[in-house]
């Protein structure tokens, strides 16, 4: 039996990025993932955007789950969501916190991603999938990585069904981070998130941003290969499928890659590890 694997996508800004991702969600459609889902921008900034990303990927037959955040949000507009999702067969969702921009109000009814996973489960009750996010590196406005931890397995018991963890190069990491959650009581699946390489500078950035290790030695000869783009697709590529290689030889449960709206290093990686197709 093959790995599951999903995919994830930022709703596109232009007509012209709609079209491309149609195309997009076709070829990676071929693999027959799991499910594809779809960023939202904290604060709603994306709603209708990403809603009719989702559409999309729903009308072309695959299974779509959008992401909601709750920072800054109310009650009713969370519900009222909810509702235009469920009005259209959608019960897949990928519950946050999100992040509210420097220098804009806070005010919302809900803290954390925990209590929008609780809201959820009171008001809808069982049949929506609520997948959450881990931080196998701790999150990065946490400074205890056992506080984060035991906020992790809180939002698990509020009634996730799994979590897609942050992106990593760091295989330990994630074990660690599963075996401790293990400890604590979580049972339900915990599915690395895959950044591939698409773009060395912009990915050093995120990770920058989000506390995330690249190791030195992938750092040091990614930015020796200087303007080589050649030499950083292969040297990505490689990198990124061991990665997966032990992620899926240890017992990773799927895969969630991070596919920024591009498909030919997700297939290319898919196809090395031998996930082209799940039946
Ligand atoms: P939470 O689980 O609420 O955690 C946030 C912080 O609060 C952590 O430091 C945690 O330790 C702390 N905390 C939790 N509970 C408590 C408590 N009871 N008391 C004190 N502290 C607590 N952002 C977007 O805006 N849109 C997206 O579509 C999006 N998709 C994402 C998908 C994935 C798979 C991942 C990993 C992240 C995504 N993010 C997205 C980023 C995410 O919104 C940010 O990382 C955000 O800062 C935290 O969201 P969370 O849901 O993990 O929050």
């Amino acid at each position: 039996m093959t790995t599951p694997v999903s995919f994830e996508f930022f709703p596109p800004n232009t007509p012209v990025g709609v079209e491309k991702l149609k195309t997009v969600v076709q070829e990676l459609g071929a693999l027959k993932p799991q499910y594809f889902s779809v960023t939202y921008g904290a604060g709603g900034s994306t709603r209708d955007k990403t809603l009719s990303a989702v559409m999309d990927i729903a009308g072309a037959g695959f299974e779509a789950a959008p992401h909601l955040s709750c920072v800054g949000s109310t009650r009713e507009n969370i519900a009222e969501i909810l509702a235009t999702y469920r009005a259209r067969d959608i019960h897949r969702v990928v519950a946050l916190r999100g992040d509210l921009p420097s220098g804009t109000a806070t005010a919302g009814e809900f803290r954390y991603a925990s209590e929008l996973v609780s809201f959820i489960r009171e008001t809808q009750g069982k049949d929506w999938h609520i997948e959450v996010a881990a931080y196998p590196e701790v999150h990065p406005q946490q400074r205890y990585a056992a506080r984060d931890l035991q906020h992790f397995a809180d939002k698990m018991r509020a009634g996730a069904d799994g979590a897609i963890t942050q992106f990593f190069f760091n295989a330990d990491a994630y074990f660690h981070f599963v075996d401790e959650a293990r400890r604590l009581g979580v049972t339900q699946p915990i599915v690395p998130g895959i950044m591939p390489f698409h773009n060395y500078g912009r990915i050093a950035q995120f990770a920058q941003r989000d506390g995330i290790e690249i190791p030195r030695w992938v750092q040091m000869k990614m930015e020796g290969f200087m303007d080589d783009a050649a030499s950083i697709r292969a040297f990505g590529l490689d990198v990124v499928t061991k990665l997966c290689e032990r992620l899926i030889d240890g017992g990773a449960p799927g895969v969630h890659f991070y596919t920024l709206n591009q498909s030919a290093l997700t297939l290319e990686l898919c196809k090395r590890l031998g996930l082209a197709t799940k039946d």
